[in-house]
């Protein structure tokens, strides 16, 4: 099931340093890219069927056709390396593993919108990610990759590392771009839309690790070489983090559209110690969880996700066994996404620490059943009524949890568990 087109040289010995990744192809592109127009680029890119890989799934060649021609304005394009939604972690593979492979996708992304600057952002805690990652900037700046003329050729292209500092709402879009210029990560209301006016209030396109990680493949091989795996709306690869109630947690490449079970029994391993499936998160902390009923006819593409009223989300898949308290689950969830609220919006900012407070009233034993509703209200009252989507990437799967698991939140205010508890303390 798996396949090795992003993590082809993942298993290379320094297979992170130039002189290696060159041996296997890195930069390879180049000539081919710089010999097309930027147009043709990415026509091709949009072709592929490629869609962002850092959660929100847009047509990557789509993204970049918005933006706007002839403002007299720089373009930038900023690689969102912040990967803090809980559950996943495949973009740091491609910064350790095969950084080379990713600032090729830079390039030939830089080159078809015509931008000369780039910024990466990557989360405060990735420090040897970072160091991967600047070593190997070194390395392509040494070699004429990067600079005035990229590989000899006629095109400047600058990239800079930005370092955040550990904050979640700076992997949303605008909350990023506050943060490279230096003010608090507070996301933006939109519109303006980054590609319009982003960074420095220049035309901006921001394109997740994986994404532009997977433009060498579709240069070299072209768009029906991507398009020949996955589905027909779901094309490509996908890195998955499996992690959670496995007997094989780990990163796996695999094409999109497999059985969501099968990847589960297959490649991971099943669910541990012989114990009973309970839910799987499919795609992040943010995404609403499965039932086992529902993860027997899920497919891993977008299409099949938003079917089933759930999200592909990062790829981050969280196997939870019988084992599982859903109410501490959920409790643990809240105290997360209240945590990194920015502040910036009362339902935000309130609401969130109101759900906080009554799920922990709970967890004590001393809620009531008005509890669990009033909990399902504010989820309501909630969404979708806020700057950016970090609220309901609390409440989406929040409720998802209360509704599907009912039951095990009622046990929690019912007269026995209520008195057990309060007995305990
Ligand atoms: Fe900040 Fe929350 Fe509003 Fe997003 S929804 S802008 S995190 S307060």
């Amino acid at each position: 099931m798996e396949v090795k087109i992003l993590s082809a040289k993942f298993d290379l010995e320094d297979g992170h340093k130039l002189e290696i990744a060159k041996q296997h192809g890195a930069y390879g592109t180049l000539d081919k890219l710089f010999a097309m127009k930027p147009e043709e680029v990415i026509e091709e890119v949009k072709a592929s069927g490629l869609r962002g890989r850092g959660g929100a799934g847009f047509p990557a060649g789509v993204k970049w056709g918005f933006l706007p021609k002839g403002t007299g304005k720089p373009v930038y394009l900023a690689v969102n390396s912040d990967e803090s939604e809980p559950a996943t972690f495949k973009d740091r593979y491609i910064l350790v593993k095969d950084p080379h492979m990713m600032i090729e996708g830079i390039i030939i992304c830089s080159y078809a919108i015509g931008s000369h600057d780039t910024y990466i952002y990557i989360r405060g805690e990735y420090t040897s990610q970072v160091k991967a990652l600047q070593a190997a900037i070194d390395e392509a700046y040494e070699a004429g990759y990067l600079g005035d003329k990229v590989a000899g050729h006629d095109f400047k292209l600058e990239v800079t590392v930005h370092r955040g500092a550990g904050a979640y709402v700076c992997g949303e879009e605008t909350g990023l771009l506050e943060s490279i210029e230096g003010k608090k990560g507070q996301p933006r209301a939109k519109p303006p839309f980054p590609a319009v006016s982003g960074l420095y209030g220049c035309p901006t396109i921001i394109n997740n690790v994986q994404s532009i990680a997977s433009l060498p493949f579709i240069l070299e091989k072209g768009a029906e070489a991507y398009k020949a795996y996955g589905t027909e709306k779901s094309s490509g690869t996908h890195l998955f983090g499996i992690s959670g109630h496995v007997e094989k947690p780990g990163m796996y490449e695999l094409p999109l559209g497999l059985p969501l079970l099968e990847v589960v029994e297959k490649v991971a391993g099943g669910v541990w110690k012989g114990r009973t499936l309970k839910g799987v998160i499919p795609g992040g902390s943010s995404t609403p969880v499965l039932t086992p009923d529902e993860a027997k006819t899920v497919t891993l593409d977008y299409e099949s996700m938003a079917e089933h009223k759930t999200m592909f989300g990062s790829g981050g898949i969280v196997v939870l066994d019988e084992t599982v308290d859903m109410v501490k689950l959920v409790e643990n969830l809240i105290y997360f996404y209240h945590h990194e609220s920015c502040g910036q919006c009362t339902p935000c900012r309130e609401g969130l620490g109101w759900m906080l407070k009554i799920i922990k009233k709970v967890v004590r034993g001393e809620g009531e059943m008005s509890d669990i509703n009033l909990l399902l209200e504010l989820c309501d009252n909630i969404e979708m009524k806020t700057v950016c989507v970090l609220s309901a990437a609390c409440t989406m799967p929040v409720r998802s949890y209360l509704v599907k698991f009912r039951d095990e939140f009622d046990a929690y205010v019912s007269e026995d568990i209520s008195t057990a508890a309060a007995n305990q303390e």
